[in-house]
């Protein structure tokens, strides 16, 4: 999802109010996924389209069909900043606040409706309206709460420089800033006085039980919304506000106080994935992927979708013919030496790694 400064450690790609307190290794350096490049969006179609349009992301939305769940403390941060850039976003989670629809001290959740459509209809992402996120500005192509956006909205690209490699490393990072969001929002509504039996019970939308209120978009019973909110209904703007001072002053070790094992597991399987992207390793024998999807265009070249990558990979079509070489016996050096004998190209572990990345090819 769309970003505007230049990127350059991890710390860079998330909102600034997890500077002060992650972990170290967020200083590391990290590239900008350069082939999600959101003002040309290469999800979009082109002005000659080659694949069949249902391919193709819906220019006014892009990937923007998706309802983030804002953690407390970030709804917190986009009331605050309410002037200027910040203007537009506090006034839409202000709107959402005021109709009383997903809004609880966890944070401004997804309706119930609009998350049970989002799980049961993944071909409609990035296509359908009716998905539209209600932060995204439709005039600008530009979303409203960037500065404070969630997890999954800081995470996602449509390509990933090192295919399944870069996906698996993003994902993880998006499952890390979950249990970041639950584990910072669950610390302030305790600091804040809300009830422990109401925040064990969980806030989340219930979508195996939806009532009439939830498919028609209604808020829920006045009894029910002042059972949640307790002694702060009617202030939910002062306690997100107080939410967003609380996460505001934390340091790195107090973070590291709160947040405990479950913490330690996620940062040990994002550092293990973020050491693969640093230093990958190219199996010594490849399999052309059985699984892989084609299309083939006019030229004879083809666009590959690999279920494991995530995206589509085109390729030439003296490229695709290089595929059936790898037989997973013969390794990569035999391949390479017998390409070179037939063709006289000579081809590099490099172009064999973006292969191998985005799972055009696989270890047998
Ligand atoms: S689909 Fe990709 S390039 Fe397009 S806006 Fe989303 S992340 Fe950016
Ligand atoms: S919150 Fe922003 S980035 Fe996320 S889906 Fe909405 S408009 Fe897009």
């Amino acid at each position: 999802m769309p970003a505007s400064m230049p990127r350059t450690q991890l710390i860079d790609f998330l909102p600034d109010i997890y500077r002060s307190f992650l972990p170290g290794f967020f200083e590391q350096p990290m590239a900008e996924e350069r082939h999600a490049t959101c003002a040309s969006c290469p999800m979009c179609p082109p002005a000659e389209p080659d694949l069949p349009p249902d391919a193709y992301f819906n220019p006014s939305t892009k990937c923007c069909t998706f309802f983030p769940a804002l953690a407390n403390y970030s709804v917190g941060g986009l009331l605050i900043a309410d002037t200027g850039e910040g203007a537009e976003g506090a006034r839409r989670v202000r709107a959402r606040i005021a109709a009383r629809i997903g809004v609880t001290p966890a944070g401004v959740l997804p309706p119930a409706r609009v998350l049970l459509l989002q799980r049961a209809s993944r071909q409609a992402f990035g296509r359908a309206e009716s998905l539209v996120c209600p932060y995204l500005d439709r005039e600008r192509g530009a979303c409203t709460v960037w500065a404070h956006r969630e997890a999954e909205c800081a995470t996602w690209f449509c390509k990933h420089n090192q295919g399944a490699d870069g996906r698996a490393f993003w994902k993880q990072l998006r499952d890390y800033l979950v249990l970041v969001h639950v584990t910072l929002s669950t610390w302030t509504m305790r600091e804040l006085g809300i009830d422990a039996e109401r925040i064990a019970a969980g806030f989340g939308p219930r979508i195996d039980s939806l009532d009439a209120r939830d498919l028609d978009d209604r808020p829920p019973r006045d009894d029910e919304y002042l059972a949640m909110w307790g002694h702060w209904a009617g202030r939910e703007e002062a306690f997100y506000r107080a939410a967003f001072d609380l996460v505001r002053g934390l340091d790195r070790s107090r973070f590291e106080a709160l947040v405990g094992i479950d913490h330690t597991i996620a940062l040990d399987r994002l550092q293990r994935r973020h050491a693969t992207l640093r230093s990958p390793r190219l199996p010594d024998r490849l399999v052309r992927n059985p699984a892989l999807r084609a299309h083939v265009l006019p030229d004879g070249s083809r666009v590959f979708a690999s279920e494991d990558a995530g995206e589509t990979t085109h390729l030439r079509r003296e490229l695709v013919r290089l595929l059936d070489l790898f037989d997973g016996q013969l390794t990569n050096d035999e391949v390479k030496a017998k390409v070179l004998a037939q063709t006289g190209v000579r081809v590099g572990d490099s172009f064999l790694l973006a292969l191998y990345q985005h799972r055009i090819l696989i270890a047998p």
